[in-house]
C-alpha cells in the first residue's frame, strides 16, 4: 500500500533529517500526504476488515467516494467497538497485542504487526531527537511493561535509537534512584506520578545530573514541572499524549516547550467532535500509520481543542491544547484507569457500608490523594470497614495496590452519616476528579 511504502521511506531517513523536514516541508505537502493516506486507509479497511465492511454498508458509505473524514457523516468508532469487535477490525495478521489497563470486564485490545511496531519505533526516534536526546545519552525506561502499551513501545524506539537503556518497568522509584549513578542515567521515562515520586526522593537525598524527564499516559499537575526542573537542577520535563488505542504517541511537547501537544499529523488525522463555543470537544483520530488494525474516526472521550495558530517553534504539525478532562466517568489516576464499577466490586462484600459512596481525586501539593467518602450504617466499625476495603483492593486490583504500596498516591477514608452524601441530588457523581479544576 502506498501509505505504508511512504512510511517505510520516512522511517529510513535519519532522525536529524526528519526533524528538519517537520519545519521546512511546505504545509500543502503535509496536507496532501495526510489526505491521501486517509483515503487509502478507508478503502484498505473496507476491503480487508469485516467490521468496516459491515459498518460502511450499514451507513451506506461508498469508500471510493470518501475524500475527508466528514464524508463518513456520523460514522465513528468507539471504545465499545474496540472492546467488542477488535478481532473483526483486523486487516492482516497481527504479531502483538496490547490491552488497556482498565478493568471494566473485557479490556480494549489493540493488535499490531512487526511493521507497525517498527514504524512506531522509528517515529519515537524522531521524537527523541527533537527533545535533544543524542547518541551517548543513557536512559531508564520506567513505563509499565505489563500488558499495557507504553513500556514496550518506548522500548522499541529506544532500541531503534541504539540508546543505552535500563528497562526498569514501573518498579519502585527508590530502586531506580539508586541505579541512576550506577549506569550514569541522564534521561528518565515514566508516568508523571511516578516521576514525581522519584523527584521527591531526589529532593531528600540529592539529585543527579539528569537532562530530561519524559512523562505520559496521565496528566501532570502544572505545579510539578517547575519544581521538578528545579530539583533536577535544570533538567527539562516534557509530556506526551498517548493511549493504548493510539498505539503510539499522538501528541508531544516540543523542545523548546510550546503550549499544547503537537499532533503527529503524519500518522493521525485529528478532528474535534461536537465542539463548544471555545472549540473544546471530543478528540477524534484516524490512524494513518497502522496496517493491522486501523482505527477510523475513533472517539477518545478526551476533551480538548485544536490550537490553530502556527507555533513559534516552527513545527508544521498543529497542536492540541492540554486535555480538559474525560467525557465519561473514567478517571485516569495514579492508581490506574479507574471506573465506578471497580469500586462497586471493592465495596460489595464490606459489612457496615451503605450503598452511597463517592471517590474524590485531589492533589495535596503534588501528591495525588484518593479520598473515599463512605456512609456507614449505625454501629459499624470504621477500623473493620477500612481493613476490609484495603484487603479487597489488594485482592481484586493488584495494580492499584502496587501503586499505593510504593506511595505513588495516598488514600484517605472519610465517614459520613447515612443518607448525607447525596443530600437531595438524584444522581451522585461516583468519581469526582478535582485534581485539575481551577
Ligand atoms: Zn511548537
Amino acid at each position: 500500500m502506498f501509505a505504508n511504502f511512504l512510511n517505510k521511506a520516512v522511517d529510513a531517513i535519519p532522525p536529524s533529517v526528519s526533524a528538519k523536514l517537520l519545519t521546512t516541508t511546505p504545509q500543502a505537502l503535509f496536507d496532501w500526504k495526510r489526505d491521501s493516506s486517509f483515503r487509502q486507509f478507508v478503502n484498505y479497511a473496507y476491503k480487508n476488515s469485516k467490521f468496516y465492511r459491515e459498518k460502511f454498508d450499514i451507513y451506506k458509505i461508498d469508500p471510493r467516494k470518501v475524500r475527508k473524514p466528514s464524508d463518513l457523516k456520523d460514522f465513528y468508532t468507539t471504545a465499545e467497538d474496540v472492546v467488542n469487535h477488535a478481532e473483526d477490525m483486523l486487516c492482516s495478521r497481527p504479531h502483538m497485542v496490547f490491552e488497556s489497563s482498565g478493568t471494566t470486564g473485557r479490556n480494549k485490545r489493540i493488535y499490531m504487526s512487526q511493521e507497525d511496531l517498527d514504524h512506531s519505533g522509528a517515529l519515537d526516534r524522531v521524537g527523541f531527537y527533537l527533545w535533544g536526546i543524542r547518541p551517548g545519552d543513557r536512559v531508564v525506561n520506567a513505563f509499565d511493561f505489563s500488558i499495557w502499551i507504553p513500556g514496550h513501545l518506548t522500548q522499541r524506539g529506544l532500541e531503534k535509537s541504539r540508546l543505552f537503556t535500563l528497562a526498569a518497568g514501573k518498579s519502585d522509584p527508590m530502586e531506580v534512584y539508586k541505579r541512576i549513578p550506577v549506569y550514569n542515567i541522564n534521561v528518565v521515562f515514566g508516568e508523571p506520578t511516578w516521576l514525581i515520586k522519584l523527584t521527591e526522593i531526589a529532593e531528600e537525598k540529592g539529585a543527579y545530573p539528569l537532562k530530561l524527564l519524559i512523562g505520559g499516559a496521565e496528566n501532570m499537575p502544572e505545579a510539578a514541572r517547575p519544581w521538578m526542573e528545579k530539583v533536577w537542577k535544570g533538567a527539562k520535563v516534557r509530556m506526551v499524549y498517548a493511549s493504548v488505542e493510539c498505539g503510539g504517541v499522538l501528541g508531544f511537547e516540543s523542545e523548546p516547550r510550546c503550549d499544547g501537544y503537537h499532533v503527529d499529523e503524519g500518522d493521525y488525522y485529528i478532528e474535534i467532535a461536537d465542539p463548544d463555543k471555545d472549540g473544546y470537544g471530543e478528540v477524534v483520530f484516524t490512524t494513518l500509520g497502522r496496517s493491522v488494525m486501523p482505527l477510523i474516526r475513533y472517539r477518545t472521550k478526551d476533551s480538548s481543542r485544536i490550537i490553530d495558530k502556527p507555533c513559534p517553534c516552527g513545527m508544521r504539525y498543529r497542536r492540541l491544547a492540554k486535555l480538559r478532562g474525560r467525557t465519561d466517568e473514567m478517571v485516569v489516576s495514579a492508581g490506574g484507569n479507574l471506573y465506578p464499577l471497580m469500586f462497586e466490586k471493592i465495596f460489595k462484600t464490606v459489612e457496615g457500608l451503605m450503598s452511597d459512596w463517592q471517590i474524590v481525586f485531589k492533589l495535596r501539593g503534588l501528591k495525588e490523594v484518593m479520598e473515599l467518602n463512605l456512609e456507614l450504617k449505625d454501629g459499624a466499625s470504621k477500623d473493620n470497614v477500612k481493613e476490609n476495603i484495603l484487603t479487597n483492593i489488594k485482592e481484586l486490583y493488584p495494580d492499584i495496590w502496587k501503586n499505593y504500596s510504593i506511595s505513588i498516591f495516598e488514600m484517605e477514608f472519610i465517614y459520613h452519616p447515612a443518607g448525607s452524601l447525596r443530600a437531595g441530588a438524584r444522581k451522585l457523581i461516583r468519581l469526582a476528579d478535582k485534581r485539575y479544576t481551577d
